[in-house]
């Protein structure tokens, strides 16, 4: 599903086919899950192949490599060109970019000496997902802020997004609202949460969550079209039956929820602000004008 015999990834300096990449067993990454990554995505528009927000998430992987003490070396801008070279040389557009940077032979647990920067791509379809989610509170809480760097996307934190989502799948739900540890709502096992009220838009502070990329652009979305947001701490009974609700991250984008709990949100979801903010994102990513969504804001109340 990820590469067959063609496909090409980048290592260490070098293009090289996927079959042929090979890495140790002895590595901190591997037995500590001490590494860093990220999810990016490309999309075909009518500019050409373009990496959405590419200098904003090496820009966090490099801030990631930097809180966990991971030497790293590669500049942003280097990046962004290795990538749109890669995605050329797998005639991709439409795809998921999945960089890591992991770390050499050492069973210590003292710091990185040396990392490699993988980076992956593969073939993403942009289609929407049809059906709204079910969503349930999950039993697990996100990583205490005390014990790790929750804003570094590191790969050990996300043991605890497989524990969240993997119990929520059992129990019948699509996904997990995960909360912090003082019970107010933080995110989900891998996107952030936003809900609607009053015609206002919440979501969760910086402090306890993976403060997104894509977080930031409804922000963006919402000062260009006037609409009201609100970064707070809310407990899941606020946000359980609010007007509506929807998850956002690089590769989700912006996936409405239709019930919490089994509590459905209150409005349909064509009727909400957070509907129109599902269309400027689509807008967004592939360089076209949203600024019409404007007018249709006075329907929307
Ligand atoms: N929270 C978590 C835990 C995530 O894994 C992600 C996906 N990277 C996000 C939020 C959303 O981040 P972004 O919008 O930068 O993809």
């Amino acid at each position: 599903m990820y590469y067959n015999q063609n496909t090409i990834l980048f290592f260490d300096g070098e293009f090289i086919n996927a079959q042929n990449a090979k890495t140790d067993l002895y590595g901190q990454s591997l037995h500590y899950g001490y590494a860093v990554f990220e999810g990016i995505k490309s999309y075909k528009t009518s500019n050409g192949t373009k990496i959405f927000k590419a200098l904003e998430h090496y820009e966090r992987l490099k801030r990631s490599a930097e809180l966990m003490m991971i030497p790293f070396e590669y500049s942003a801008e280097e990046m962004m060109e290795i990538t749109y070279r890669l995605l050329e040389k797998n005639n991709l557009s439409n795809a998921y970019i999945r960089p890591l940077v992991i770390c050499s032979p050492n069973m210590s647990l003292s710091k990185g000496k040396q990392s490699s920067l993988v980076i992956e791509v593969w073939n993403w379809d942009n289609g929407y997902l049809a059906n709204q989610m079910k969503v349930m509170t999950s039993s697990f809480q996100r990583p205490n802020p005390k014990a790790f760097k929750v804003e570094a996307k590191v790969s050990g934190h996300y043991v605890n997004s497989i524990l969240a989502c993997q119990e929520a799948k059992d129990k019948g739900f699509d996904e997990a609202i995960v909360l912090d540890e003082n019970g107010f709502v933080a995110e989900s096992s891998g996107a952030n949460v936003f809900y609607e009220k009053d015609n206002t838009l919440f979501t969760a502070p910086k402090g306890n969550i993976l403060p997104g990329i894509t977080r930031a652009t409804v922000f963006e979305i919402c000062d260009q079209l006037g609409i009201q947001y609100e970064e707070k701490f809310s407990t899941p009974e606020e946000m359980r039956g609010s007007d509506a609700a929807f998850f956002c991250g690089t590769a989700a984008e912006i996936v409405a929820l239709g019930s919490m709990d089994e509590v459905s949100f209150a409005k349909p979801w064509e009727d909400t602000k957070a509907a129109l903010i599902q269309t400027a994102y689509r807008h967004l990513v592939l360089e076209e004008d949203y600024s019409y969504l404007k007018e249709r804001l006075q329907y929307v109340s």
